[in-house]
């Protein structure tokens, strides 16, 4: 694995303090709780989240997953009144980059989930919110952000895997949806192709010797 040597080398914050993320905005949501014992990070899990969807540039986002959404603002909110929810990450259009959840604890963005064999992926998983509509295209900065900030969290976690929520509940969530780029994030990651999901992927491959 590269290390980001550029940053290394300059003083700064550190990168990784207890699973936050350095170079993120920090805002921390009520929405979480412990990780089973003992759980391996190997899952990324990449979304698409816009409020109201398709409109973009606000704070209904960051106030959603902080419990502070007024429901009455948009009728798009009556229809996820009260829902309590968050994510690890969120990239803005512009690669602005949040977070809300410290990587080391469970946010709740996967839902009724499984991949690699394995159910809840909330539990072991690290959740990436791009500012975007499923089935709309992403910006370049957005890509850049991504694939920088999964370069990062393989250095801190046992990344094996990463894929949309849509390949995690395929049938219940579509997003990012068909127009993200999955070959142009693979081309920025040196990792192995099958790390990435394929077309009916359900991460059943064994892929060892990412981290690091
Ligand atoms: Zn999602």
């Amino acid at each position: 694995m590269k290390r980001m040597v550029t940053r290394a080398e300059t003083p700064g914050p550190a990168l990784w303090q207890d699973g936050w993320y350095g170079y993120a905005r920090c805002l921390p949501s009520p929405n979480r709780n412990e990780r089973p014992p003992a759980s391996q990070v190997d899952l990324i899990v990449v979304h698409s989240i816009s409020l109201p969807p398709g409109e973009y540039g606000g704070d209904e986002v960051q106030r959603l997953f902080t419990n502070t959404l007024d429901w009455d603002a948009h009728p798009y909110f009556r229809t996820i009144e009260g829902m309590k929810v968050s994510a690890h990450f969120y990239i803005r259009r512009g690669g602005e980059l949040w977070q809300f959840v410290s990587c080391d604890e469970r946010a709740w963005h996967a839902g009724r989930s499984q991949y690699r064999g394995r159910p809840e992926c909330n539990d072991d998983s690290i959740g990436i919110e791009l500012e975007g509509l499923e089935g709309e295209a992403f910006e370049e900065t957005q890509y850049e952000a991504l694939a920088s900030l999964c370069a990062a969290i393989a250095q801190q976690y046992p990344v094996q895997h990463i894929a949309g929520h849509e390949h995690i509940a395929p049938g219940r969530k579509n997003d990012p949806g068909a127009r993200f780029d999955w070959d142009l994030l693979q081309r920025s990651l040196p990792w192995p192709a099958g790390c990435f999901p394929g077309p009916q992927s359900t991460g059943g491959e064994a892929v060892i010797g990412l981290r690091k």
